[in-house]
């Protein structure tokens, strides 16, 4: 083994500076427990900075603030700095993380993990999936990771899985103007049968305005909504010899 060979290898596995760097974002918050989880299988991959909303806010689509100042606070989790909190949506925070609190921009983008899945029109509406987006944008690779459920969530296989595609993502890179968005069943590794490719679907939440009383007589509307509507398979993908 020549000496320069054993010196790349040396430098790719140890020092910090040649991990691919990884900016961390999601829509439901810096404590959401599917952030924590995707934090800690990403850091086994590179170094891996959050960059993610102060509290909550799912779908609020690809919104970015432009009339109100964005504050940034450091995160951290035990002792390290784990990245940043912004008062912002996720399509801020990758703007502001990519642009500005990174030196140069990451080599990945990763959003997630969410609660919830976001598949079909739910993109439209999903700050998980925007934040991939506004990566993807900024000309970085990017990954939205989804668990498909709304309780009870099994995060681990979701978090190890996110690491397996991440890692050939960063390998392989991705088509131009193209990201993954990831929907994960909320199941432990063995009851996973395999992966599968789609397209974006039609399929919506059926959804209903609840109309209630505040405590002044007066009335508000609640938008709620679970299941969603049928999933169609569309025609053209049988065209594609995708199995669906
Ligand atoms: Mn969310």
């Amino acid at each position: 083994m020549s000496v320069a060979a054993t010196r790349v290898r040396t430098r790719g596995r140890q020092a910090d500076g040649d991990r691919p760097r990884i900016l961390l974002a999601n829509d439901d918050g810096v404590n959401s427990p599917g952030l924590h989880a995707l934090y800690a299988e990403m850091r086994k991959l590179g170094q891996t900075t959050i960059v993610a909303p102060d509290a909550e806010r799912s779908a609020v689509g690809h919104a970015i603030t432009t009339l109100t100042p964005l504050r940034v606070k450091e995160f951290r989790m035990g002792r390290d700095l784990a990245g940043y909190a912004v008062n912002g949506t996720p399509a801020d925070c990758v703007k502001l993380g990519v642009g500005t609190l990174f030196k140069t921009p990451p080599d990945l983008v990763v959003s997630g993990i969410n609660l919830g899945g976001n598949t079909a029109t739910n993109i439209i509406y999903s700050g998980t999936v925007s934040a991939a987006t506004e990566g993807r944008i900024l000309g970085i690779p990017s990954i939205a990771v989804s668990l498909n459920t709304f309780v009870n969530p099994y995060w681990d296989f979701a978090a190890r899985f996110a690491r397996q595609v991440a890692r050939e993502v960063l390998k392989r890179g991705l088509p131009p103007r193209v990201l993954l968005n990831v929907n994960v069943p909320n199941l432990p590794a063995e009851r996973i049968k395999g992966v599968r490719l789609t397209r974006q679907g039609e399929s919506a939440f059926v959804e209903d305005f609840e109309k209630r009383e505040d405590p002044r007589r007066q009335p508000y509307y609640w938008l709620a909504g679970a299941d969603l509507t049928a999933y169609q398979v569309l025609p053209t993908l049988h065209d594609w010899g995708l199995k669906v």
